[in-house]
């Protein structure tokens, strides 16, 4: 009698975590299956064994499926084959250990995956030294970084881009981080950067690196600019450290168009990370077609807030229900982790705002 094993080949570890710990494989659904066979033949891994009597399939090993495939399900007839929902693999890519792994993988196998072949791209290296570092709580750190070499900067990027930065003499891989100004003469941008539990530039940064350091960025990249006609409502979202493209848009429409209606919800987790309230009531003084809404879970009613800005403790979701915010008819940005999106772009549609209306910048590992 056969004996069916894992093919150690396939069954090896995710990422560094143990096979065996992941709840990844088919499952199917026999009353639905018709027995075409077509997920037993089509499935390389030899997860899936036939049943010649009864015309089944049976999923003989489990632990040979891929992470994250679905071939099988999306190629049967009856859809008759079910998996985890997908959010159980992006749990496990959000862990800093399973992260390490990948970018270890990488760096190691630099030679076999490297494409080499140059692709032309309008975006520059520049080293910067660090100028400014602050600490507005234990989880943000504000770093302006100036260039190193006079008029060597991205003294010309269009407000919510983003640049790449790489923690100095390692061979990891750059980060990205939104620059949360405009434009200033002197070249200077300013990162807005979130502690990440093992993250590896985030540990430098906010445990070793110092005023006068040098880094390497690349940029400016991204397409979260400002792209809607100048007579357009406007609607910003941000979530937690989402903030800073968001803080260089608005800067950007207090410049060029001081009479603008625009609405900004921020939202965190707890009050002590609103890390921009001297900005928040800078802006409210100076524009009063300026609404500000801040959503925190937790720790507004000890908090000083600067007068003049609405506060809900709530989520951001229900931020974009208070009433009176007349949402309908605005162009929305919105940045913040993956994990915030789909219910935001729900929100917006329950709150009229069509989903071609909605530009998204999103971050997160
Ligand atoms: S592809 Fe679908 S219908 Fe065909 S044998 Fe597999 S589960 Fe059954
Ligand atoms: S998901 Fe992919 S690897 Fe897993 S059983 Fe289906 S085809 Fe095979």
């Amino acid at each position: 009698m056969e004996t069916n094993m894992p093919d150690p080949k396939f069954s090896k570890p995710w990422h560094g975590v143990p096979r065996e710990q992941i709840q990844w494989n088919p499952t199917v659904i026999e009353d639905v299956c018709i027995g075409c066979g077509t997920c037993v033949t089509g499935c390389n891994r030899l997860v899936y064994r036939f049943d010649y009597t009864r015309k089944k399939p049976v999923v003989a090993d489990p632990l040979n499926c891929m992470v994250g495939c679905t071939t099988c399900a999306n190629t049967c007839p009856t859809h008759a084959i079910h998996f985890p929902p997908l959010s159980t693999v992006f749990a496990m890519e959000a862990r800093a250990e399973v992260r390490h792994v990948i970018e270890d993988d990488l760096i190691a196998r630099r030679e076999q995956l490297a494409w080499h072949d140059e692709i032309p791209h309008p975006d520059r290296l520049v080293e910067l030294a660090v100028e400014n570092i602050e600490r507005p709580n234990p989880s943000t750190l504000l770093v302006r970084l100036a260039p190193k070499v006079k008029g060597e900067c991205f003294c010309q990027f269009a407000p919510g881009q983003y640049v790449e930065v790489w923690v100095p003499d390692t061979p990891y891989l750059s980060r990205s981080y939104s620059i949360g100004n405009t434009p200033r003469e002197d070249g200077s941008i300013d990162l807005q950067i979130r502690h990440v539990e093992g993250g590896r530039l985030s540990e430098w940064a906010f445990n070793r690196m110092k005023v006068g350091d040098h880094v390497h960025a690349r940029g400016p990249l991204g397409t979260f600019t400002m792209r809607s006609p100048i007579d357009r409502p406007l609607l910003f979202i941000a979530g937690g450290t989402g903030f800073a493209p968001i803080e260089a848009l608005i800067e950007q429409q207090l410049k060029l168009s001081p009479q603008r209606d625009m609405v900004l919800v921020w939202g965190v987790g707890d009050a002590r990370d609103f890390y921009a309230l001297d900005t928040l009531e800078d802006w409210s003084l100076a524009d009063k077609n300026l609404r500000i809404l801040l959503a925190a879970q937790r720790g507004l009613d000890t908090y000083t807030l600067p007068a003049g800005i609405t506060t809900i403790t709530n989520s951001v979701i229900d931020a974009l229900h208070a009433p009176g915010l007349a949402l309908a008819g605005r162009d929305a940005y919105v940045a913040g982790p993956p994990v915030m999106m789909p219910a935001v772009v729900a929100a917006l549609a329950q709150e009229g705002i069509d989903h071609e209306r909605i530009r998204v910048d999103s971050f997160g590992l």
